[in-house]
C-alpha cells in the first residue's frame, strides 16, 4: 500500500482523516492503530495522528506529504476494533471520524504520551479491608443461573423484580467467564449506580483486574485504563453508556443491568448510537454473551427474549422478602374535602410515622425546577424560550426562568409581552415540592436530588451517601432518585404527581411511566420493615397506573405490546427519524415535504410501500429549538437490514441546501 489514512484532531476543524504518503523505510512496520507524527499545512511543528486505513490511490487533485515517522510502535487499537467503529458509523449513518472521537479519549492527540503513563494515587474507590465471603445462591436464582448458563442464544434477558438479587446471578457468570480466562464487561445507566456496583464486585473479586470507564473519569485516568485493557490487565469493565467502546481484550459477557434505560441511547450529538446494540454487534464478533436485565424490561428486549426462549425470570424477591404495598390516592378527593396542600393526608400521615420510627422517605416528583410553566394573569402569556418552542421554567435558586433546552435564562420580573407583573406559577417541579416539604415537616432533615442540585462535582454521590447513611429523613428527587438506591431503611416512597410521566406525546411515553414507577416503588421495604407506596394523582383510572400499583409487568407487557402490533411501532417495525432545521420556517417547511415527495416516490418504485411506511411531515412536538425551526419524518421500516440499507441509501443521496440542517436518528429515544 502506498498511502495511509491518518487521524488528526485539529482543533477547529474537529478529528477528521487525510491521506499521507508511506515512506518505503517505514512499510515493513507500520501498523493500524499507531500513533504517527505528520506535517500538517503550513505548522511549524509536526501533528500527532493515528493510522486508520490504507489504499493505493488517491482522490485525483490531491497531493500527500509523507509521514514523518512513528511514535509508537505498538498500535493502540486494532483492526477489528477499527471494524466495530465502521459499523457503528454505518447503521447510525455518521462518519467513522466522529465515532473515533466519541471512542478515543481526547488525550489520545496530545503530542507526548509518555506523561501519563506514571501510576496514578490510587483511587479511594479500590481499597478494602478483605474480600466478602461469597453469597450462596437461593435455589430459584441457582435455577435461573443454571438455564442461563445452559442456553445457546447470544442474548438473555433477566427479568427481575426488584430485590430479587439479580446481581447476585451477575456475579456468578462473570465468575464462571473469568475463570475461563475470558473478560467482562458490565454496564449500568448511572455514574452513581456504576460506582455502587463496582463496590459491590470489588468487595467479592478484589480491586485487582477491576477498572471503571465513564463520562466523568479524567482524560488521563481513561488513558490509563486503556493502556491497561489493551494489555488485558482488566478482568472487569464497569461502566456506563460510553464503555461499551472500551477496547477489552478476550470478550466473553457483557451485563446490561437496568436495560430499559433511555441513557443507553445516545440522543445528541452523533454518533446517536445505542450501547445495547453496539453491545449485541461486539458479541456477535467476538462470540461472547449478552445478559440483559431489568425489573420493567423495554417493551422490545422482552418481545424478542419471548421469541427466541431466552427470558428468565425471577418473580420473587431474594428471602421472600415482601414488595411494598403500594396505594393510588386521587388527589381530586382531597381537594373534594377542602385539603389543598400538594401533600395528600395519607402521605403526610405515614410520612410522620416513618421518620418517627427512625426510617427514611423519598418523594418522587419527575420536574426539576419550581413549577411547570408560567402565566401572565392579564395577557394570558405563557411565558415561553424565544428560542425554543417551550415553556420557561422558574427556578427559585436563580430567581429567574429557564429554558430546559438552551438554558436560555430570562431574568425580569415582567410578562415578555406585555410588562404585567401578574406573573403567576402553575403546576409542580422539585424545587416547590422541597419548599412545602419543609413548611410541612418543618422538624425533618430534608435534601433535594435533580440535576439542579448537582452544581458541585460529587455532591450527587454525596447526597447519595447522606442518605444511605441515615442522615436524611425525606429525599425529594427526579427519575434519579428512582433507580438502583438500596437502603433498607427506606420504608416510603411517595410520588407527587403521578401522572407527570405518561403524557408526552411519544409512543414510549407509557413504557417509560411505567418503568419510573415500578423501579421507584421498588425503592421502598427493602429490608427487614415493610415499606410503603402512594401513588399521588389526578387520573386515577390509568391503566399503567394501576398495573404499576401492583408491580405487574405481564399485565402491562400484553396491553402494551397489542397496542405497539396495531400500530406498527417497535418491535413491530425500526424506526428511522429525519429531522430537518433552519433559521427560516418556511424553508425548513419546504425542504421536509420534498423530502417526503422524494421518499414516497422513491418506496413506490421499489415495491416496498408496504413495508416501509413514512408518518409526516410535520412539525416536531417541540417546533422550535435555539432559533431553529425542526420539522420531522418518521420511518417505520417493517424489513429489518434490508430497509435500513434502503432507507439510509435514500438519505445519502439526499441534496439540501446549505441552509438547511438534517438530523438522521436511528432507532431513536425519544421523538420530541
Ligand atoms: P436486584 O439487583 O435484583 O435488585 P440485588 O442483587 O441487589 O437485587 O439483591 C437484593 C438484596 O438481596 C441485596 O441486598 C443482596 O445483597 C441480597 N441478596 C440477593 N441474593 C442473595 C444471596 N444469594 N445471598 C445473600 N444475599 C443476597
Ligand atoms: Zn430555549
Ligand atoms: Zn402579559
Amino acid at each position: 500500500m502506498k498511502y495511509a489514512q491518518v487521524l488528526v484532531d485539529i482543533n477547529k476543524l474537529g478529528t477528521k482523516t487525510f491521506s499521507y504518503l508511506i515512506p518505503e523505510a517505514l512499510k515493513e512496520e507500520i501498523k493500524i492503530g499507531q500513533a504517527v507524527s505528520i506535517p500538517f499545512g503550513n505548522r511549524k511543528q509536526n501533528l500527532k495522528g493515528f493510522i486508520v486505513g490504507f489504499s493505493d490511490y488517491l482522490e485525483s487533485g490531491i497531493k500527500a506529504k509523507e509521514i514523518a515517522e512513528i511514535l509508537e510502535k505498538d498500535p493502540l487499537f486494532s483492526l477489528s476494533y477499527l471494524n466495530l467503529l465502521e459499523w457503528v458509523a454505518s447503521y447510525y449513518f455518521c462518519d467513522i471520524q466522529t465515532v473515533l472521537k466519541t471512542a478515543l479519549p481526547q488525550k489520545f492527540f496530545e503530542k507526548n504520551l509518555k506523561k501519563y503513563r506514571k501510576p496514578k494515587i490510587k483511587d479511594k474507590i479500590y481499597e478494602i479491608e478483605q474480600l466478602k465471603t461469597k453469597n450462596q445462591l437461593s435455589t430459584t436464582q441457582e435455577k435461573v443461573y443454571q438455564e442461563i448458563k445452559k442456553i445457546n442464544a447470544k442474548t438473555s434477558l433477566l427479568y427481575g423484580i426488584t430485590g430479587s438479587g439479580k446481581t447476585e446471578i451477575y456475579f456468578k457468570l462473570i465468575e464462571d467467564t473469568i475463570k475461563q480466562g475470558k473478560n467482562v464487561i458490565f454496564l449500568a445507566p448511572e455514574i452513581a449506580l456504576v460506582s455502587q456496583l463496582t463496590m459491590r464486585s470489588i468487595e467479592r473479586f478484589g480491586a485487582q483486574s477491576v477498572a471503571i470507564w465513564h463520562s466523568s473519569i479524567t482524560e488521563s485516568k481513561k488513558y490509563e485504563t486503556w493502556v491497561k485493557l489493551k494489555n488485558n490487565e482488566i478482568k472487569i469493565l464497569f461502566g456506563a453508556r460510553s464503555a461499551i467502546f472500551a477496547p477489552i481484550k478476550d470478550l466473553g459477557l457483557i451485563i446490561i443491568d437496568e436495560e430499559h434505560d433511555s441513557s443507553y441511547k445516545q440522543t445528541m450529538p452523533n454518533p446517536r448510537y445505542n450501547a445495547k446494540d453496539v453491545a449485541k454487534k461486539l458479541c456477535e464478533l467476538y462470540n461472547a454473551k449478552l445478559i440483559l436485565g431489568s425489573a420493567t424490561p423495554s417493551i422490545e428486549s422482552y418481545y424478542e427474549a419471548i421469541n427466541t426462549n431466552s427470558l428468565f425470570k425471577l418473580k420473587e424477591r431474594y428471602n421472600n422478602a415482601q414488595l411494598a404495598n403500594a396505594y393510588i390516592i386521587d388527589m381530586r378527593g382531597e381537594r373534594a374535602e377542602k385539603n389543598f396542600s400538594m401533600f395528600s393526608r395519607t402521605l403526610i400521615k405515614n410520612t410522620i410515622e416513618t421518620v418517627e420510627k427512625g426510617a427514611q422517605a423519598i418523594f418522587l416528583i419527575n420536574r426539576r425546577g419550581y413549577s411547570s410553566y408560567t402565566q401572565c394573569l392579564e395577557c394570558g402569556e405563557v411565558v415561553h424560550c424565544p428560542k425554543c418552542a417551550i415553556p420557561l421554567i422558574y427556578h427559585i435558586k436563580t430567581n429567574s426562568y429557564k429554558c430546559h433546552y438552551c438554558n436560555y435564562d430570562y431574568n425580569e420580573k415582567n410578562c415578555p409581552k406585555c410588562g404585567s407583573v401578574a406573573l403567576e406559577h402553575f403546576g409542580l417541579g422539585s424545587e416547590k415540592v422541597e419548599i412545602l416539604a419543609q413548611e410541612t415537616f418543618p422538624n425533618y432533615r430534608i435534601a433535594r436530588l435533580d440535576s439542579d442540585s448537582m452544581s458541585k462535582k460529587n455532591e450527587h454521590i454525596e447526597i447519595l451517601q447522606k442518605f444511605q447513611q441515615g442522615e436524611i429523613d425525606i429525599l425529594i428527587g427526579t427519575q434519579m432518585i428512582a433507580k438502583g438506591l438500596d437502603n433498607k431503611n427506606c420504608t416510603l416512597v411517595g410520588v407527587i404527581n403521578a401522572d407527570l410521566s405518561f403524557n408526552l406525546p411519544d409512543y414510549k411515553s407509557s413504557e417509560r411511566g411505567f418503568s419510573i414507577l415500578t423501579q421507584v416503588a421498588g425503592r421502598s421495604g427493602r429490608g427487614e420493615k415493610q415499606g410503603k407506596v402512594i401513588f399521588q394523582t389526578y387520573n386515577a383510572e390509568n391503566s399503567f397506573l394501576i398495573n404499576a400499583k401492583e408491580q405487574d409487568f405481564d399485565t402491562f407487557y400484553e396491553s402494551e405490546i397489542e397496542l405497539r402490533e396495531l400500530l406498527d411501532y417497535p418491535p413491530f417495525s425500526k424506526i428511522i427519524r429525519i429531522v430537518v432545521s433552519a433559521k427560516n420556517e418556511i424553508r425548513a417547511q419546504k425542504s421536509i415535504s420534498e423530502i417526503e415527495l422524494f421518499l414516497s416516490e422513491f418506496i413506490k418504485k421499489l415495491s416496498l410501500d408496504e413495508t416501509i411506511i413514512p408518518l409526516g411531515p410535520s412539525p416536531c412536538v417541540i417546533n422550535k429549538i435555539k432559533d431553529e425551526y425542526r420539522f420531522n419524518i418518521l420511518i417505520k421500516n417493517k424489513l429489518d437490514l434490508k430497509g435500513h440499507r434502503t432507507i439510509l441509501k435514500f438519505i445519502r443521496a439526499l441534496k439540501l441546501p446549505s441552509d438547511i440542517k438534517l438530523v438522521v436518528d436511528i432507532d431513536p429515544g425519544d421523538i420530541l
